[in-house]
């Protein structure tokens, strides 16, 4: 065995590393948690609480065989069928590590230094770090009781915007913007910049007001919209997303593709998924019943819950955020709480659900 060559462990790295590195706290890996009797109830990451259908295993297990070859980087079934599915051309759409994977070849194809993304907050803390990788500035926009306040981010805009974000339904508050407000919105952003309507949970959204994104791209060429198949479509461990807009936009952001980094299984198992829709379009049904009920329930033990469009609801909290996801975890349920604003907790399948009602309730009862 050698010895140690450092009495202290070193905390600089050898190698000299971007200063923006110091900034971004490291992943700490969440949601596993336990009850002393040994239940476990995923609710924080915004899953599907299924197993896939039968078709997708299959396809995943037929895939499996051909993992000693590089997959089809240009993704060409996949995108084929993701076209015909939607109804836009082929060259209108680009595939990525899942939309996250999207978001950081966005990033890379408009954030020159000195270049502002915009986006409410709170919102996906995914946009903070990709921005602070990416070299360009962050502008955050305060969410107006809850809500993407748009004329705010309009007013907000300068010649150095490259990218807004728009989450909706908004990740972590489930709310969601109406279609006029959002059409109003993407007339003042400037022809030269992007706009990114991030659409993860759009599957789940019942409110009509709530326009379907790729209703509002026509006449719009700086406009993106950006969908999953990690929660709809239950492959999250899986990590495909895709993104649909103007085919001259989609053929920049395709050069920012990291090679074959959508992997062979990965695009088996989407393409079946789309075979599976009726399926899984049933499942998401049901968890759309569960949110109402859930949401009922919670705002009878006293909660204050908003109206969310997503599979997951949001518990305004303040500084009780963390008390209760900590009493949820010694419950077996984990949850997200996200600082002094409030928690999130994921719809699941109703034995999970019926497990966190009983520790938020049990929560009220001993805090008031
Ligand atoms: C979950 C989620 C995604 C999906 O990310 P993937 O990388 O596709 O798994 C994208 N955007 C938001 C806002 C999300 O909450």
């Amino acid at each position: 065995m050698s010895e140690p060559t450092h009495e202290t462990p070193r905390t600089e790295p050898a190698a000299r590393l971007r200063p923006v590195l110091d900034r971004i706290v490291s992943y700490k890996p969440g949601g596993a948690v336990r009850s002393p009797d040994g239940r476990s109830y995923p609710l924080a990451s915004n899953e599907s609480p299924y197993e896939p259908p039968p078709a997708v295993v299959k396809a995943i297990g037929e895939a499996a065989l051909g993992v000693h070859r590089y997959p089809d980087d240009a993704a060409t079934e996949l995108i084929a069928e993701i076209s015909r599915h939607l109804g836009v051309a082929e060259d209108a759409v680009a595939v990525g590590c899942g939309s996250v994977g999207i978001c950081q070849m966005l990033l890379e194809a408009v954030a020159e230094p000195g270049a502002e993304v915009m986006y409410a907050w709170r919102s996906f803390e995914a946009y903070p770090l990709l921005t602070a990788l990416s070299g360009a500035t962050s502008v955050q926009i305060p969410l107006r009781d809850g809500v993407h306040d748009l004329a705010a981010m309009a007013d907000a805009l300068t010649e150095r915007t490259r990218l807004v974000f728009v989450c909706n339904p908004n990740n972590p508050t489930g709310t969601a913007v109406h279609r006029a407000e959002l059409a109003a919105f993407l007339d003042r952003v400037p022809a030269d910049c992007l706009v990114v309507l991030d659409e993860a949970y759009r599957e789940y959204v019942r409110d009509e007001r709530v326009p379907d994104g790729l209703t509002l791209l026509a006449g719009r060429p700086n406009v993106l919209v950006l969908r999953t198949f990690s929660k709809a479509y239950g492959l999250a461990g899986l990590r495909v997303g895709y993104a649909v807009g103007d085919p001259a936009l989609i053929a920049g952001v395709r050069k920012a593709h990291l090679p074959f980094s959508v992997n062979g299984v990965a695009l088996a198992a989407a393409l079946a998924a789309l075979g599976s829709e009726a399926e899984l379009m049933a499942r998401v049904e049901t968890t759309v019943q569960e949110r109402g009920r859930v949401r009922t329930a919670l705002i009878e033990q006293g909660y204050t819950v908003p109206a969310g469009e997503a599979n997951f609801l949001w518990l305004e909290l303040g500084d009780r955020s963390a008390a209760f996801a900590a009493a949820c975890a010694a419950a077996g349920v984990a949850v997200r709480a996200f600082a002094d604003d409030g928690v999130r907790v994921s719809i699941g399948s109703p034995t999970e659900n019926d497990a966190f009602l009983t520790a938020a309730a049990a929560f009220t009862v001993r805090h008031g």
